[in-house]
């Protein structure tokens, strides 16, 4: 029984339906690049309004291009820096997309600076503020911005990008792995603070090694054709802003081995 459990493990393959995310509003920070660039097209593609928020307004206005032309759904872009946007920029955004929208469905955390890899005793005060401020500070200074968008819906699902070295600490990962540990933090905080209301759910998802930008600035000499796509990850990234997962209360979760 064990086996065949295994087996069907293993040939078991998340078919989300195509209108999974129709009607529904997510915002995804760092959309332009990585993971969130493709998180947004995916989203789209399963009929999500997609807000694009980023620094980059080239690379937003490539993935909002690209979404119009393939699909009929409604994006905006959100230029924003993440480590100099204010409480006052998260709260104008947060009538926009009410106006605009009615409300906020999903919000994935996604944007990170990865920082140096060195060791803690030679990491510059500068950086580690600044990895802080946009791995962690910008988390909660966004979320909380949205919150009243967000108790609009009556399925919210705010998803925040962790990492396996915000769940074990591992040498020369500096603020990047502090950050995502405190990112786990707020997460439970968040998560216990609004479950009595039922209708916003907070979760931390864990990528694993996928082949972006980051994962190349953090392991230059590894060839990058041996590491997964982005979009070999997105499965687990519907699942979890679609409606499939309302009611799962685990906040933890893990790219490479998650079963709905
Ligand atoms: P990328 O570096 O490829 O993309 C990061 C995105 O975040 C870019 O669009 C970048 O913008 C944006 N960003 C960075 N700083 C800011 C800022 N100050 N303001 C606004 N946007 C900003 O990273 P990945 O796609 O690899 O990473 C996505 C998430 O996944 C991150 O949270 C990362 O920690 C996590 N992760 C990734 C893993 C991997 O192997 N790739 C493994 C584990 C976790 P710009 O294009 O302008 O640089």
């Amino acid at each position: 029984m064990h086996a065949e459990l295994a087996a069907a493990r293993a040939n078991w393959r998340y078919q989300p339906a195509q209108n999974l995310l129709d009607g529904r509003t997510i915002l995804i920070t760092g959309a332009g690049d990585g993971i969130g660039r493709c998180a947004a097209l995916t989203c789209a593609a399963y009929g999500a309004n997609v807000v694009l928020l980023g620094r980059n307004q080239a690379k937003l206005d490539a993935v909002f291009d690209e979404i119009t032309t393939t699909t009929s759904t409604d994006p905006t872009i959100v230029p924003c820096d993440l480590e100099g946007a204010t409480n006052e920029a998260y709260g104008e955004l947060n009538t926009q997309i009410v106006d605009h929208y009615g409300r906020l469905d999903g919000l994935l955390h996604n944007a990170s600076m990865l920082g140096p890899r060195v060791p803690l005793e030679f990491y510059d005060a500068t950086s580690w503020q600044r990895v802080l401020q946009v791995n962690v500070t910008a988390v909660f200074l966004l979320t909380q911005g949205l919150l009243p968008a967000l108790r609009q819906s009556a399925d919210a699902s705010v998803v925040i990008t962790s990492s396996s070295v915000g769940r074990v600490g591992r040498a020369y990962w500096g603020a990047y792995a502090v950050s995502k540990f405190a990112a786990e933090g707020f997460a439970q905080v968040l998560a216990d603070e609004l479950a009595h209301e039922g209708c916003i759910r907070v979760t931390t998802v864990n990528p694993g090694a996928t082949r972006t930008t980051m994962r190349t600035a953090a392991y230059p000499a590894e060839d990058p054709t041996t590491v997964p796509t982005p979009e070999s990850r997105m499965d687990l990234y519907l699942y979890l802003l679609g409606p499939g997962a309302r009611g799962r209360n685990e906040i933890q979760w893990d790219a490479k081995d998650w079963l709905p």
